[in-house]
């Protein structure tokens, strides 16, 4: 694996600004996806793939041709183009910290922003390591970017070493997966793939292999408007009976503030209205899919409770599906978690299986009939001013790649 040729891109990947605008229904979201995905095709045509392309919607594909004649199952590797709206990804400015010595890192573009040893139990392992961080006034779009240049690395190496032989491999990279639009236009039809693999995990070696289940709720209360001089029995205030039904929502338990592991909740992210109606939204979450009924259940008694104690308003409550826990599909191929298993084990590294509290376009693709776990990347931090990446996490997430493509290829003869 060339470290420094894979340094180079993700380099290069970072300075183009692919921030994910949720204030447009343009597919993608913004003209950086689209040149970042240009210079993806142009260097996937370089490494003499086949059926390279940037289709309408801006999503790139690519073919790694097989190797090996027989029938191998095709595979897949995704990664997105797009960055978090959450923290500015304009004018990132890399720094690379060669023989990381250890201690905090100050970042030179903002005296406040400290990468803390303290906050960051992981770098206490990578003394020596290459490490890329920002200036400290953006974020540095490791996530997703360490995982575009982990596979374009991967490909390459694949190209150089003719001589590894494996079946297919398909390359797909999304758009505006940050704002929950990543696989709105990709046909698991198209990418023919028995099984995929999101390269967007933190770290190293680790296998995601569970996201929540996810609903969103729209709570809205309708009250009865009319001038405050003549209200009297006649008003009916939604932001007061708004007011109330948040007051009665749980904040000591259910509440991301107050759960981690496989505790769920129900987070209220978003008011809006006056006297006459007001809009909550909140998420759902859980590892247990049935789980999320009985959070909405709740909402609907708390809409009860607060009719009852607010004569004149009504309060309604409206549940919209968003993904589902991914290891509910997983469990029907479980050759994707063991062969990625299997082929940290090539490596000497016992891989550890690790749950998401949120959602990956894997959960969404797996949802849609193609399995797709989640590997680890060497980001760190994401949508962070204090985001970091290990160049040595990149490479070996590239090595674990081909890796993939041998145990597909030559499947363990007991796998249990
Ligand atoms: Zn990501």
């Amino acid at each position: 694996m060339n470290a420094e040729r894979l340094l180079a891109r993700f380099l290069q990947y970072v300075q183009i600004d692919t921030t994910a605008s949720e204030s447009t229904q343009a597919y993608p979201s913004s003209a950086g996806q689209w040149e970042l995905g240009a210079l993806l095709v142009r260097q996937l045509r370089e490494l003499g793939l086949d059926d390279v392309q940037q289709d309408e919607h801006g999503l790139v594909w690519a073919t790694i041709p097989a190797t090996a004649a027989g029938d191998i199952p095709s595979i897949a590797f995704n990664a997105h183009l797009d960055t978090s709206p959450e923290t500015s990804g304009k004018n990132v400015r890399p720094q690379v910290i060669r023989n990381y010595a250890g201690g905090d890192l100050a970042l030179p573009g903002d005296p406040q922003q400290v990468i803390r040893v303290a906050e960051n139990p992981a770098l206490e392992a990578l003394h020596g390591a290459t490490l890329i961080t920002t200036d400290g006034t953006t974020l540095l779009g490791s996530d997703d970017k360490a995982g575009l240049a982990v596979i374009v690395e991967a490909a390459a190496y694949l190209t150089e070493h003719a001589e590894i032989p494996h079946g297919p491999i398909r390359i797909l990279f999304t758009c505006d997966e940050e704002i929950g639009r990543g696989v709105n236009h990709v046909d698991p039809e198209k990418l023919a793939a028995t099984v995929c693999y999101t390269l967007d995990g933190s770290g190293a070696g680790e296998v995601d292999v569970e996201t929540f289940s996810a609903d969103l709720a729209t709570v809205t209360v309708r009250g009865v408007n009319i001038h405050p001089s003549v209200a009297k029995g006649r008003m009916a205030n939604a932001v007061r009976a708004a007011g109330a039904f948040l007051a009665r929502l749980p904040h000591d338990r259910l509440a991301p503030e107050a759960t981690d592991g496989r505790l769920g909740f129900i987070h209220p992210y978003h008011f809006d209205g006056g006297v006459g109606q007001a809009v909550i939204k909140l998420i759902l979450r859980d590892f247990e899919t049935a789980q999320l009924a009985r959070h909405a259940d709740l909402l609907s008694q708390l809409a009860a409770n607060v009719e009852h104690a607010f004569p004149g308003v009504k309060v309604e409550v409206a549940i919209t599906r968003q993904y589902r826990n991914m290891g509910d599909g997983l469990a029907r191929e479980p050759r994707a978690v063991e062969y990625a298993e299997q082929a940290h084990r090539r490596l000497g590294i016992a891989a550890r299986r690790t749950i998401v509290r949120g959602g990956t376009d894997g959960a969404l693709l797996t949802e849609k009939g193609l399995p797709t776990p989640n590997l680890s990347t060497g980001q760190h931090n994401p949508h962070s001013r204090l985001e970091w990446a290990c160049l040595e996490e990149m490479v070996l997430a590239a090595r674990v790649l081909v890796e993939l493509t041998q145990v597909w290829s030559v499947p363990p003869s007991s796998v249990h």
